[in-house]
């Protein structure tokens, strides 16, 4: 059996790892305590398939089957954009962009009953946006690992990489000796790179900042859709029984346990606080999680055009849970050399071969 090193423990090294578990011998190395410290445990966990590059909302659909028939990971959530006055052409890009049909502001506040109707002129909605359990997701994958003969080893961050016909990979603890190495490091992809002598590609992990903030007014916020201003200048989305208020921030920065800035989060809190009638008092609690772009934002999977022993899993964005179910196979399937369910232009578009030319 090949022996497979996966590197990061959050939803790209585990839903590989799980893939790739019944037919290797995998090892995935977590640099952290636990599992998903980083981006996997700072999401909010929404599946919506028009969301992102077209590749991005190929992998959407074709994850589509794993999410909503085959698993009961997702419960209903919606989505609903909002504009005021002034916002109408943009309010009308995002209606086609992300399906959404026109409701009238009644239907609106229906949904959302803190919306200030003085100042709501136009709203949006679609019901195909839904909750994923992310938590469970992640500890049946590592369930699956191990079940498998797979290990998962966490506070061992891969030091030094060589290669030598097979990598030899270096942790404080421990060697590992492979025959391919799956990159799934998250914010630290292009770092691992360079520690395998592999070219980096220039990936950029971008800060995004939350906020949780009480109830608006003691409602239930549980039956809410996710709310979003137009642009995604803004977003709100309920979490158990709290409010999750996000600037939806893209501020490029470099891999580091990432805080949220005070400064942008009061800037978001703002936006939100323009379109509804309840006052923000108190904020609960807040972070910040990176999103990891590739140069021209799509996700990249395949073997390195340098070195065959390598695989990039990478540049997940604020996409990484619910492409997962398709980008993990077709990690899988190219790494098993089996033929993919995946159209060729969508498997070229996210090869990084598309990067060495
Ligand atoms: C605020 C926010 C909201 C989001 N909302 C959504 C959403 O609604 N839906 C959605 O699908 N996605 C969403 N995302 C995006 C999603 O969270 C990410 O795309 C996904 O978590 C990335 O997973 P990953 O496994 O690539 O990275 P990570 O979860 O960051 O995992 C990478 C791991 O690699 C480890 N690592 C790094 N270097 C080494 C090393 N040398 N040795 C060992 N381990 C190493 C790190 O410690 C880290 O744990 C959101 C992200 C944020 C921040």
């Amino acid at each position: 059996m090949t022996d497979i090193l996966i590197i990061g423990g959050g939803i790209a090294g585990l839903s590989v790892g799980a893939a790739l578990a019944p037919h290797a011998s995998v090892t995935l190395l977590e640099a952290e305590d636990a599992l998903a410290y980083h981006a996997s445990g700072r999401s909010m966990a929404l599946y919506e398939a028009n969301y992102g590059s077209d590749t991005t909302t190929a992998l959407a659909r074709a994850s589509g089957d794993f999410f909503i028939r085959d698993t009961d990971y997702l419960s209903p959530r919606g989505l609903m954009v909002i504009a005021k006055q002034g916002e109408e052409d943009a309010f009308a890009r995002d209606a086609i962009k992300m399906n959404l049909q026109s409701i009238t502001i009644d239907e609106a506040l229906a949904k959302v009953p803190i919306l200030n109707r003085k100042v709501v002129t136009n709203a949006a909605f679609q019901p195909d946006a839904w909750d994923i359990d992310t938590d469970r997701l992640m500890q049946d994958h590592a369930r699956t690992i191990r079940a498998n003969g797979g290990r998962i080893v966490c506070k061992a961050s891969a030091t030094k990489i060589r290669f030598e016909g097979r990598w030899i990979v270096s942790t404080q603890t421990e060697d590992f000796e492979v025959d391919l190495i799956v990159n799934a490091a998250g914010a630290w992809v292009d770092e691992v790179t360079k520690l395998a002598g592999v070219a980096p590609l220039g990936f950029i992990p971008c800060r995004r900042s939350v906020a949780r903030v009480p109830a608006p007014g003691g409602h239930d916020t549980a039956p809410w859709p996710m709310f979003f201003g137009v642009n995604e200048g803004w977003y709100a989305k309920p979490d158990a029984g709290s409010l999750c208020i996000s600037p939806a921030d893209e501020h490029p920065t470099t891999p580091h346990d990432a805080w949220a800035d005070d400064m942008v989060l009061a800037q978001g809190i703002s936006d939100y606080q323009d379109v509804v009638t309840e006052e923000v008092t108190r904020v609960q609690s807040n972070w910040a999680g990176l999103r990891t772009f590739s140069p021209d934002r799509h996700l990249v999977i395949g073997h390195a055009p340098d070195n065959s022993a390598f695989f990039w899993l990478a540049g997940q964005g604020g996409y990484g849970f619910f492409t997962s179910p398709a980008a993990s196979k077709l990690a899988a399937d190219l790494i098993l050399g089996r033929a993919s369910e995946l159209d060729k232009s969508t498997i070229t578009r996210l090869s990084p071969n598309r990067f060495s030319s």
